[in-house]
């Protein structure tokens, strides 16, 4: 039986302080086939300071070298107390780091400047504290992607948690529509007082064989505008498609029906029927899984320090890393996220629950080595291994590539997972 997600090293937290969000990007999980609108089955949630100090409290501060705000479907910027939580931490263990990521849109420049106070008062070693922004483009093209975020609001924050002395990177998701802005973006940066450009490879510009356009939808259900790959092949995941021509499919939706499921709160996608599927799917799925079958998995919540990192959502639920977490809390189609959600339901989501059980109480019973790590030396997908680790962390990683563009600057960004819902 293994040990892998125990305890003793426990050494960084990632934590989705909520899931609201002001923006409407087309391909987070949280809105409705590509839509600004919230999907129908989800609830808003948020950590508020009270429940951070009761599920964190000082002796999990304490083991933590670095405390990630980052998240699957919402912005940490919109927690009501991301200023209190950040203190507290503070207040408790100076060694800790704080790292999050936003789209950099909400609030106003007050709350920023205190941040940046905040955060220009903490170590200023390789463990700083840092704000990273996900800017991608400039005032003409980063609403495109970031939809509902407004750049003057997002520039003005940006410079006031830096002239606050706040230490801030910039994450460049690329696309057709903005890879001619890199140079320039990257000189905006420097100029804001930026400390690190980078450049990302987006996913979901393509499915692994062919490039794919992706759809903005609007509100009623319509195809509002395309965001497309990267012409240049260096700035795509896919340099060299196998497959030609590039796969345009998308999906309208009828408003009235979302507004039906958003009344019952159930899926658009009957999943929990479909969850049942999951071992059938993946029968039928055995041949072209082989290279799942037989992948080696290096599990990416291991630390560069060789400690372990895990993942709580907005509900207080331990899981593995930010990628299951996305896809626990999403309701994605593909066998292998179902085999997730599948696995889950037959172990059971009570044990992981911080709002019942302290989190050394989670670890100590190994509950995330029961579903997830033990599964991983199972012979097959089809007998138990876990399809989704395979596709994430094993021999061919389809996460690995996001940051290997040539304009990265500081190439040994390690300190936390590579996320790959492109926040
Ligand atoms: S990807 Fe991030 S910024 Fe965009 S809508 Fe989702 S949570 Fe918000
Ligand atoms: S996907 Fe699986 S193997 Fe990869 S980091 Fe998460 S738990 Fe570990």
């Amino acid at each position: 039986m293994n040990n892998f997600f125990n305890y003793n090293e426990l050494s960084q937290l990632h934590i989705e302080l909520t899931n609201a969000c002001n923006a409407a990007c087309p391909m987070c999980t949280r809105f409705h086939v590509n839509s600004p609108l919230v999907r129908p089955d989800l609830t808003i949630d948020q950590i508020t300071i009270e429940k951070f100090k009761k599920y964190f409290p000082p002796e999990i501060i304490e083991k933590c070298e670095i405390i990630l705000f980052c998240g699957v479907h919402g912005d940490p910027g919109m927690a009501k107390d991301l200023y209190e939580i950040c203190e507290y931490i503070a207040e408790t263990n100076p060694k800790t780091a704080v790292r999050m990521n936003t789209n950099g849109g909400m609030r106003k420049p007050e709350f920023w400047k205190k941040m940046g106070e905040l955060f220009a008062k903490q170590r200023q070693d390789h463990w700083r504290w840092v704000i990273t922004w996900s800017i991608d483009g400039l005032q003409d093209t980063n609403h495109l992607y970031r939809r509902n975020v407004v750049w003057e609001n997002l520039m003005a924050n940006a410079q006031a948690y830096i002239d606050a002395g706040g230490f801030a990177d910039w994450d460049y998701l690329i696309f057709k529509h903005n890879e001619h802005q890199i140079d320039e973006a990257n000189a905006l940066s420097k100029k804001m007082g930026f400390m690190n450009f980078y450049p990302k490879k987006s996913l979901g510009v393509d499915n692994g064989q062919q490039l794919q356009r992706m759809s903005a939808m609007t509100r009623e259900g319509k195809l509002d505008y395309w965001i497309d790959p990267p012409d240049n092949p260096k700035n795509r995941n896919l340099e060299n498609p196998p497959v030609p021509g590039i796969n345009d499919q998308f999906w309208e939706f009828d408003i009235e029906h979302y507004k039906n499921l958003k009344e019952t709160k159930t899926t658009y996608n009957n999943y929990p029927e479909r969850i049942k599927t999951t071992y059938i799917v993946l029968h039928k799925e055995h041949k072209d899984n082989k290279h799942l079958d037989d992948a080696e998995i290096k599990c990416k919540a291991k630390t560069m320090s060789g400690g372990k990192e895990i993942f709580v959502d907005n509900f207080g639920r331990v899981m593995p890393c930010c990628y299951i977490g996305t896809h626990l809390n999403g309701t994605h189609s593909d066998s292998h996220s179902l085999q997730l959600h599948y696995e889950m339901n037959k172990y059971g989501w009570e044990g992981f629950d911080l709002n019942k059980h302290t989190l050394k109480e989670v670890l100590d019973a190994q509950h995330l080595d029961r579903v997830f790590t033990d599964s991983w030396t199972k012979p097959s997908c089809k007998e138990g291994k876990m399809a989704y680790c395979a596709n994430i962390c094993g021999t061919f990683s389809r996460v690995d590539k996001i940051y290997t563009h040539d304009k990265m600057e500081d190439k040994n960004r390690n300190w936390r997972f590579k996320d790959e819902k492109s926040e």
